[in-house]
């Protein structure tokens, strides 16, 4: 059981997976920014945990097209080590998924919390699907080690057995599920649009941290590796996004999905 609803986007079914969340520090968001915190905890108190931390969540989706096809975008962090001690963190998140069922997933970067689940101990988690990665991160973390957090050097195995899809294209995987490239955090991030019968909803991954960026595009995170190019992205996406009345779905919001307001992001 998520403590995410399943959303609905014209016949398609987002359900959220959630590994877990753990207290952060908000030194690390924003960082040169006069920012109201007390301002931004009262208004959203479900984002923060104390005086100086927020809640990141681990959250992956399960999208369930209505040809039946299922897609996983993001993997959670697996079984790779731990980042930061979680404050909860649930074993069993992904137990009601069929991972044999997966036809593709969808990782939006390297980092190991979006792409540790998509090898455990050794074998990939979703044997009958394609994973898809582009090249720029695949190229950029080629030498990561678990130190850096990042989930290349476990992903050979997908190479090895065929299973990767390596593109630097903006492609649709199948149709109703399209990749964006939006670099900035990483080379090769990408966010992904889920689109049917004139409904939209935006998986941003890590485009954005916190609700306040929704309002403030240009503020970016410590963990940005190109905070300028991220900014871009994240500008151009949310703009769309609030032209066209597209949902938005956050993998990292304790409350991932809602939209882009006048005056920022709307549950
Ligand atoms: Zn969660
Ligand atoms: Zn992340």
């Amino acid at each position: 059981m998520s403590h995410v609803q399943p959303v609905h986007v014209g016949g398609i079914e987002v359900r959220t997976i959630c590994e877990g969340w753990a207290a952060l520090a908000l030194a690390d968001e924003s960082p040169g920014q006069t920012v109201d915190w007390d301002g931004e905890r009262e208004r959203r108190p479900w984002a923060f945990v104390g005086p100086d931390r927020w809640r990141w969540h681990v959250h992956a989706f399960v999208v369930r097209l209505p040809s039946d096809v299922i897609v996983v975008v993001d993997t959670g962090v697996g079984d790779f080590p731990p980042y930061a001690p979680w404050e909860e963190s649930f074993e069993d998140a992904w137990a009601g998924v069929e991972v044999a069922e997966v036809r593709h997933v969808v990782v939006t970067h390297l980092h190991a919390d979006h792409a540790g689940g998509t090898v455990i101990a050794g074998a990939p988690a979703f044997p009958n699907a394609t994973v898809h990665v582009h090249e720029a991160d695949w190229s950029a973390f080629a030498r990561s080690t678990a130190d850096d957090y990042v989930a290349r050097q476990p992903m050979d195995a997908l190479l090895e057995l065929g299973m990767l899809s390596l593109t630097d294209t903006d492609q649709e995987v199948v149709p109703g599920v399209q990749l964006r490239h939006t670099p900035g955090h990483t080379p090769g991030h990408r966010s992904v649009i889920l689109s049917d019968d004139g409904e939209v909803v935006l998986l941003t991954g890590d485009l954005l941290h916190l609700p306040t960026q929704v309002a403030h595009p240009g503020w970016w995170s410590a963990h940005d590796q190109d905070p300028q190019l991220g900014a871009a992205a994240r500008r151009l996406l949310l703009w769309r996004a609030a032209q066209d009345g597209w949902r938005l779905g956050v993998p990292h919001f304790a409350r991932p999905f809602g939209s882009v307001g006048p005056k920022g992001w709307l549950e």
